[in-house]
Order: C-alpha cells, then sequence, then structure tokens
C-alpha cells in the first residue's frame, strides 16, 4: 500500500491534524509541498512502482495522507491513472466539497469520509472550518449519484472520537450510515505530529 498526497494542503484546519494546526516555525523550516500534484509526475511514481513490484497482484495506491484529495481540479484523471495501471485506488475526503459528482463518476475502489459530529457545534470544534450541514446533504448526494449513475463502490463513514462527540452525534451518523449502506467505523484521535504534546 502506498500513500502519496496529491495535494498538500486541506480546506479545513483540524486542531489534530498536521495541516490543520501548523505554524511557520514548525519542522524547523522544512515545509511540506502545498500545491497540487502534476497529473505526469504521479504517472511516473505509479510506473516506478509497477516496475518495483511486478510480483504483487494487489497494490493499493491511497491519495491521501495530510491533505484533501477532491480539491485537485484533475481528481478524476488521478483515479483513472491507477486503474489503468491495474491497482486498487483508495480515497479518504473531509467531504466538505461543493460538487462530488465528478469524483462519484471517477469511482475509486474505496471511498472513506472523515467526520467527528453531527451538531455544528460538535463538529466544528474538530474537523475546524467544516460544516456537518455540507457533509450529512453529501452523504445523501453520493448515495443518490451512485444509484443513478450505477457505480458501487465501499463507503465507510470514519467517525473520530474525542471526549466531546461520543454522544448523541455518534448515533446520528451510525443511523445515516445504515440508512444509506455505508459502513460506520469509529476509532479514537491522537494528535499530530507527537511532539506537539508539549505544548498541551
Ligand atoms: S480534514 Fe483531514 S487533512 Fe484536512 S485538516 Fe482535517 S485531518 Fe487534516
Amino acid at each position: 500500500m502506498y500513500y502519496i498526497d496529491i495535494v498538500g494542503t486541506c480546506n479545513l484546519r483540524c486542531p489534530s491534524c498536521p495541516v490543520g494546526n501548523y505554524l511557520p516555525h514548525d519542522f524547523m523550516g522544512l515545509q511540506r509541498p502545498k500545491g497540487f500534484m502534476k497529473l505526469a509526475l504521479f504517472e511516473q511514481i505509479l510506473d516506478k512502482i509497477k516496475r518495483e513490484n511486478s510480483d504483487y497482484k494487489y497494490i493499493v495506491i491511497a491519495i491521501y495522507n495530510w491533505g484533501e484529495p477532491l480539491l485537485h481540479p484533475a481528481f478524476p484523471k488521478f483515479i483513472e491513472a491507477i486503474r489503468a495501471r491495474e491497482f486498487y485506488s483508495d480515497v479518504s475526503t473531509n467531504l466538505n466539497i461543493k460538487d462530488i459528482k465528478p469524483m462519484v463518476a471517477a469511482s475509486p475502489n474505496k471511498l472513506i469520509i472523515s467526520l467527528s459530529g453531527y451538531d455544528m457545534e460538535v463538529y466544528s470544534q474538530t474537523h475546524k472550518g467544516g460544516n456537518p450541514h455540507l457533509v450529512v446533504s453529501n452523504l445523501y448526494r453520493l448515495r443518490y449519484y451512485m444509484d443513478r449513475l450505477k457505480k458501487d463502490f465501499p463507503v465507510e463513514l470514519s467517525y473520530h472520537l474525542y471526549r466531546h462527540n461520543m454522544g448523541k452525534d455518534v448515533e446520528y451518523i451510525k443511523f445515516i450510515a445504515n440508512d444509506l449502506g455505508f459502513r460506520f467505523c469509529s476509532d479514537y484521535s491522537y494528535l499530530m505530529p507527537l511532539e506537539k504534546i508539549w505544548n498541551i
């Protein structure tokens, strides 16, 4: 499994994430590239992976880590490039995106949606800068487009657990996942980079 960030930034600022809690003096002046990866570079990387893993059948290319891949204007082409090499694509998004139809049409092999609440007050503490109303409406749109475009790929709602969001919000999101035929899973959140724990 290879993780390749195709976008070096995010539209949200989650305090537990190195993108969200980044400060200019972090990492001794070393900065991650912030732009959009060029498709040609991505294809070169995929070709190198293919060359070096000719024995392996199931190669997964995750086009996320610390960034929001759906911000990339050429996102569908990245999925196409992965499919063309017979690899599996894995995508994780915060789903604070206006138009998700191109992503559904591109049909990744797996889609993870990270979220941390249903109510604005709860969600916005940890998915800072995001809007749960947009996310929830997009979940219903996602089901609609998948049905309409006849796309069938696994969707996982990944609920990040914090002390403040373990109540009714979890139950609401579970209900939506069941209602729409998506998988629900939850995990405790952790702070990255770990060195920032000294500042708390
Ligand atoms: S949505 Fe993901 S990449 Fe964006 S700030 Fe939050 S944890 Fe980081």
